[in-house]
């Protein structure tokens, strides 16, 4: 078990198990919100302020990183038309990895995961590839655990359930948007 921990988070419903049990652990907790993908800005500071909501009520550290969605646009340029957990997601992942993994040899952490590959829409064997390409980029170690395992996932939906956490309805970038078929991200 790592002393401090960096956790790179999409949203607070992917991440408030996690922290509970990071923190209830005594696990040194900070949560980075570092989330250019999100569109519209509206949408990115709902998110953001649920996100922060978790964190306070946890103990858990918060740190929210600028909002550039104009570096994300261009990382993911030319795949576009890519669908859900295809490329596009790849690039999108790594993107906010090296960020984070920038982030947490900066500010000296332990070491740095991330909650990017809890909600059953996504691949996690997909971000911890991302992960991996950004931890041999940067040089921190990567905590590749299966966040949705060890009663983590009925933890998350009963906190869910009595924090009333805002539940977004598409992943989070203006490309998911209007194709996207889920009605939420539990
Ligand atoms: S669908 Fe989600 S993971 Fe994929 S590119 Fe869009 S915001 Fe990123």
């Amino acid at each position: 078990m790592y002393k401090k921990l960096l956790v790179l988070s999409c949203c607070a419903p992917c991440s408030c198990a996690v922290i509970k049990k990071l923190v209830d652990d005594g696990v040194d907790t900070t949560v980075l919100f570092y989330n250019p993908n999100i569109y519209p800005f509206e949408e990115y500071q709902k998110r953001r302020d649920e996100q922060k909501r978790v964190c306070e009520a946890m103990g858990a550290h918060f740190v929210e990183l600028a909002y550039e969605p104009e570096i994300w646009v261009e990382a993911v340029k030319g795949l576009e038309q890519e669908p859900e957990r295809g490329r596009r997601c790849s690039q999108c992942f790594y993107l906010r990895l090296k960020k984070a993994q920038e982030y947490a040899q900066e500010y000296h952490f332990d070491a740095l995961t991330s909650v990017l590959g809890v909600s059953r829409y996504k691949d996690l064997q997909q971000v911890n590839t991302a992960a991996r390409k950004a931890w041999r980029m940067v040089g921190k170690p990567y905590w590749a655990k299966n966040w949705r395992k060890d009663g983590l996932e009925e933890l998350r939906r009963a906190l869910i359930q009595e924090m009333k956490l805002y539940a977004q309805t598409y992943c989070g970038c203006r490309y998911s948007l209007p194709t996207s078929p889920r009605k939420d991200t539990k």
